[in-house]
């Protein structure tokens, strides 16, 4: 299998930037489980579900893909009978979007205003380089109806849910969804478990961002939450701590070596991230998270140079 063609498919798996047609969907299965107070987490394909339960009704957070979506509503079938009331997009990938037109007809959408303005626009989504695919232009259907700038709370289910926006981060759209009677954080794919992230350098997200991102969130958090990631199992504060550890660490490995005129075929070559090398995984290598970290600190977007520092 050639490299790149093996990249696509892994992407697909991990990042699901993919189309639905592209990957089989039909094997797989919808495991619920319960995090903390009324808050389940759904895993399938694509991002993790997070679901508020109670006597209001749910309140889902993502909707992974299209074609699970009657999977996904039979599982939330078997926790209650009560109603989808709100579904919250923590970003505008089509891993965590999916099922918005399916979930639409329910309730309505929420999300930061640059998720709508991304599903509708539909454009490139990458990390400023080699790693990039298309991200199709999504029908009214499944845009956001609702959509706020910084920051809203949903009053459902005796907890204030927040979501709250963190800007270019893994993307310009983040948000990180806080159940605080629940303990319980969903932190979108600004904390993922598969190593280096994702950072779509194309889509507005940036390593500064992530870390100012996921550093305030630490800030504000009770110490014993419980963290849904968005790929991976449930995780703790500690997770976060050492995750946001590393990308301050190769941040500044990455920045030493522009200070010193490396290129980045030099930094490469000299393997700069190894120390952080137990990061490197099979969707984001050490090389391609290297070059991530490069873009975002160079201004580089679209496979272009857009500005210097
Ligand atoms: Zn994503």
């Amino acid at each position: 299998m050639r490299a790149s063609s093996r990249i696509a498919i892994l992407a697909c798996i991990s990042a699901g930037l993919c189309f639905a047609q592209d990957q089989d969907f039909s094997k797989v299965q919808i495991k619920v489980s319960k995090v903390g107070g009324s808050v389940y987490m759904l895993e399938g394909a694509g991002g993790n579900i997070g679901a508020s339960v109670g006597e209001d009704g749910i309140v889902v957070v993502d909707d992974q893909y299209a074609p699970l979506a009657d999977k996904i509503q039979a599982a939330l079938k078997g926790i209650t009978d009560k109603p989808v009331r709100f579904i919250i997009n923590t970003h505008y990938h089509q891993d965590h979007t999916g099922g918005n037109e399916f979930f639409q007809k329910q309730a309505p959408i929420i999300a930061q205003d640059n998720v709508r303005k991304r599903l509708e626009e539909g454009g490139r989504a990458g990390n400023g380089g080699a790693l990039h695919f298309e991200a199709k232009a999504q029908p009214k259907a499944a845009l956001p109806i609702i959509t706020f700038d910084h920051d809203v709370t949903v009053h459902l289910n005796g907890e204030d849910i927040r979501a709250l926006h963190f800007p270019a981060g893994h993307t310009d759209g983040d948000s990180v969804i806080y159940f605080p009677k629940s303990n319980v954080v969903h932190m979108g794919d600004d904390f993922v478990t598969y190593g280096f992230p994702f950072i779509d350098v194309d889509g507005g997200g940036s390593i500064d961002g992530m870390i100012a991102g996921v550093e305030g969130a630490i800030a504000s958090l009770p110490p014993d939450v419980k963290v849904i990631p968005g790929h991976g199992p449930v995780s703790n504060l500690n997770d976060v701590h050492a995750y946001v550890k590393m990308l301050k660490e190769t941040r500044a490995a990455v920045q030493q070596a522009l200070d010193k005129k490396m290129s980045l075929a030099d930094m490469k070559e000299k393997k700069i991230l190894d120390p952080w090398k137990k990061y490197s995984g099979d969707f984001i290598t050490e090389d391609l998270f290297l070059e991530t970290v490069y873009n975002s600190l160079t201004g580089q977007k679209n496979g272009r140079f857009v500005k210097h520092n």
